[in-house]
């Protein structure tokens, strides 16, 4: 599965927040057969289509599509140039498919700040510095290698242009992913970049920040392209203790409509380039995980690769028709479902029934 690594520097809430999302992996344990790591949490993507889905077919069950986080602990100041700990650090990160850096905006004169001030711009710089340093050698190494390669016509050209822009974005102090419209990303795939990670912005923040829209919108706009959410790590530690109606009371309180672990699954779950398609029957209404531009068989695949290998045909409803007809069979009688064969690209929300040869 596709992962998250979070990543930040030392007492800005990484463990708090991790241990609100590790605490959620325990109580929503749709997993009976898998044995979870430690250092991940698994993550219930909300999903309101789900219950109206249930509610539609008499569902026993509802069983949302998940997001995985991975805790990289470690240390980050240096991590570029260490050894032993530094290259764990970021070997930790070359594997996760995403980055959820948490910046500490929240004030606390009981939390000691490493650099002994609230100051998230220098943090995100000290955190990305690095990255960018270890994208340097990892460029400085390839480059002299393909130079040969494509003098002696082993390699193309285009590649070598690929490689030489990134290495001025990175001169530059930017990273590959926020230039990621300007750079020929799939040439630079082999390379497995840190820093062309799609990134997400977690800051953990007190009243001062949740309370005003005007603060939040400045911190995003230093984030850009990347997502950024907002949230109270010990807020969120609290509300996974809480009953769900508790929790929603709590949130209210707080002026919140969804709580952050909420906000930060549905904004991963997108960074990753996820989508989901939905099945619904009496059994169960479970939504399925699948990469944006997945054809019918290949979302097939996802239930069970005899799906795919026998694939006939699929027939889909969109969400929002179903809901409107009130019934499957409104549905079909409303001319609302279609028979879809091998080319097609499935759309998220689209309900499936798929047919097969075993
Ligand atoms: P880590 O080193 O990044 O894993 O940070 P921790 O999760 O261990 O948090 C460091 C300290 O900050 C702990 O004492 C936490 O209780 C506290 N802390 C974490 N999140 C918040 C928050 O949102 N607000 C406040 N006031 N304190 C927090």
């Amino acid at each position: 599965a596709l992962t998250i690594g979070i990543v930040g520097l030392p007492n800005v809430g990484k463990s708090t927040l991790f241990n609100a999302l590790t605490r959620q992996t325990i109580l929503a344990a749709n997993y009976p057969f898998a044995t979870i790591e430690p250092n991940v949490g698994v993550v219930n993507l909300p999903d309101e289509r789900l219950d109206k889905l249930a509610e539609i077919f008499g569902s026993a069950k509802i069983l949302p599509a998940t997001v995985s986080f991975v805790d990289i602990a470690g240390i980050v100041k240096g991590a570029s140039e260490g050894e032993g700990l530094g290259n764990q650090f970021l070997a930790n990160i070359r594997e996760a498919h995403a980055i959820a850096q948490v910046v500490r905006v929240f004030e606390d004169e009981n939390v000691v700040h490493v650099d002994g001030k609230v100051d998230p711009t220098s943090d995100m710089e000290t955190i990305n510095t690095e990255l960018i340093l270890a994208d340097m050698q990892t460029l400085e190494n390839a480059i002299p290698k393909l130079e040969k390669q494509v003098s002696g016509k082993k390699a193309e050209k285009a590649t070598l242009d690929a490689y030489l822009e990134a290495q001025k974005v990175l001169e530059d102090g930017r990273t590959v992913f926020s230039e990621a419209k300007s750079l020929d990303m799939d040439q630079l795939r082999g390379l497995n970049l840190l820093t062309a990670k799609p990134q997400i912005f977690v800051f953990n923040a007190d009243d001062g920040v949740l309370g005003s829209a005007e603060k939040q919108a400045e911190l995003a706009e230093l984030v850009a392209p990347a997502d950024a959410v907002f949230l109270d790590a010990k807020l969120e530690a609290d509300l996974v203790e809480l009953s769900a109606e508790e929790a929603r009371e709590m949130l209210e309180m707080n002026g919140q409509d969804e709580s952050g672990l909420d906000q930060l699954a549905r904004v991963g779950f997108r960074t990753l380039g996820l989508q989901t398609y939905l099945t619904a029957g009496p059994k169960e209404s479970r939504a399925w995980t699948i990469n944006k531009g997945d054809t019918a068989p290949e979302a097939a695949g996802v239930i069970h690769t005899d799906f795919q290998r026998g694939f006939i045909k699929a027939e889909i409803v969109s969400f929002e028709d179903l809901v409107a007809a009130g019934s499957m069979n409104d549905a079909k009688s409303a001319g609302k479902v279609r028979l879809e064969g091998k080319e097609y690209i499935m759309k998220d929300g689209d309900v499936v029934d798929f047919k097969f040869n075993v």
